[in-house]
């Protein structure tokens, strides 16, 4: 972090000839827990992760928003005023959405000098989006003075990515990035935003997250479709118990009562949701309690579910799956995010972490002639401040 805060002080220093009010980090983060159950009002239990955007900013007079992005070397500029869409530099639109939505809030922005530059790998899965517009979100609302809650900044993160950059995601992301805490994961409840932080001591255990390389190119119309299929299995249990607004409400005894007469596929993306809601409570438990192997086995399950009943697998997380599973000091190994490509995340015993990434790196290359990229994560805080000057 230390080069990437001079780096900042250098980049601002040169652009705005003067140094920033305030350096703030919007971590990336992992599911170690809930697939595909956020959007089916469940649950989740990610964690925000030492990679991180850092933003450093400071105000000016004329009304404009002028942003650096280091990683992309380019300058940006705005007006508070008349924020459109930008076609050439598509990366600032996840600074302008989240500058469009604090004013839509009733949020009176000042004009503000920003430069960024993170190194969360992007578009792999430890949501590099949410880190920009957490820490982008985080710094104007340091620099700007106002008071806002945690769960309302994600929330307008989300809409800044769902309405303005118009990618259609659930709040997982944003809401760990804002809200996660050192040697925590954090449990949240999808429909209420009700969340608790879970102890996850990372001196013990690693989580180590393995890029497969493979980009997760199907994801758009696939991911749509379970959504639907999720959709008419929570409309058919509405039938039989009016309370169900999603399969959030479906219970492992309602399914068993009526899954004969659902429809097949529809019956299998239930049977996955409803079991996964409940190993991520299960996870809750075992967590809190310090029950590592446990919770393995319950990230196996995960895993296991998602590429069986949801379907959303592929070779290249297949072969991941199976070397860190087997490598020593593992003690789970499950896909990340979505599927259909990106990362894994394992857990594995502090002691075996050097060990684990030589043997992930060899056996992986062997099934599959890719290169993987290794992170070794810890448990960290969410957007904060990261110096004053
Ligand atoms: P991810 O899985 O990493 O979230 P996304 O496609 O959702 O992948 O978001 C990646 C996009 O976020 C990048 O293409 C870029 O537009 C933006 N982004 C992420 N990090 C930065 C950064 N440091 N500077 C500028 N833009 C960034
Ligand atoms: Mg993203």
């Amino acid at each position: 972090m230390p080069d990437r805060i001079a780096r900042i002080k250098a980049d601002y220093s040169e652009l705005f000839s003067s140094s920033p009010e305030v350096i703030v980090k919007g971590p990336g983060r992992v599911d170690l827990m809930g697939s595909h159950t956020d959007y089916n009002d469940g649950f989740v239990l990610p964690v925000a992760v030492n990679v991180d955007v850092l933003a450093g900013g400071g105000l000016r007079d004329d009304g404009k928003i002028a942003v650096y992005s280091g990683n992309f070397e380019k300058l940006v500029e705005f007006d508070l005023n008349a924020i459109e869409f930008d076609n050439v530099n598509t990366w600032s639109n996840y600074v302008r959405g989240v500058v469009h939505f604090l004013q839509e809030d009733g949020v009176a922005l000042r004009g503000a000098n920003m430069a960024l530059y993170g190194n969360v790998p992007i578009g792999s899965g430890l949501s590099s989006s949410a880190a920009i517009e957490m820490a982008c979100g985080y710094l104007l609302q340091e620099l700007n003075g106002f008071e806002m809650s945690g769960p309302r900044l994600a929330l307008i993160g989300q809409q800044a990515e769902n309405k303005f950059v118009g990618v259609n995601t659930g709040i997982m992301d944003q809401f760990i990035s804002r809200l996660g805490k050192k040697d925590a994961a954090l449990f949240l409840d999808c429909r209420t935003l009700e969340y608790e932080y879970v102890p996850l001591d990372t001196s013990q255990v690693k989580i180590v997250v393995c890029d497969t390389m493979k980009r997760r190119g199907l994801v758009g119309s696939e991911y749509d479709q379970r959504r639907s299929q999720c959709e008419e299995g929570a409309r058919l249990f509405a039938q039989w118990y009016p309370e169900v607004k999603a399969l959030r409400d479906v219970s492992i005894e309602m399914y068993e009562e009526h899954k004969s007469r659902l429809p097949k596929v529809v019956a299998k993306r239930v049977a996955h949701v409803v079991g996964e809601n409940h190993r991520v409570l299960r996870s809750r438990e075992v967590l809190g309690s310090g029950d590592f192997e446990e919770f393995g086995r319950l990230m196996n399950a995960s895993h296991d579910s998602a590429r069986d009943l949801y379907e959303v697998s592929c070779p290249e997380l297949e072969a991941m799956v199976e070397v860190t599973r087997a490598a020593s000091g593992s003690l789970a190994g499950r896909m990340a995010g979505a599927g259909f490509g990106g990362c894994t995340v394992s857990l594995v015993k502090d002691e075996y972490v050097e060990q684990f990434l030589q043997v992930v790196a060899v056996e992986y290359k062997k099934k599959t002639t890719l290169v993987p990229s290794l992170y070794v994560c810890t448990a960290e805080d969410g957007a904060s401040v990261i110096e004053r000057l």
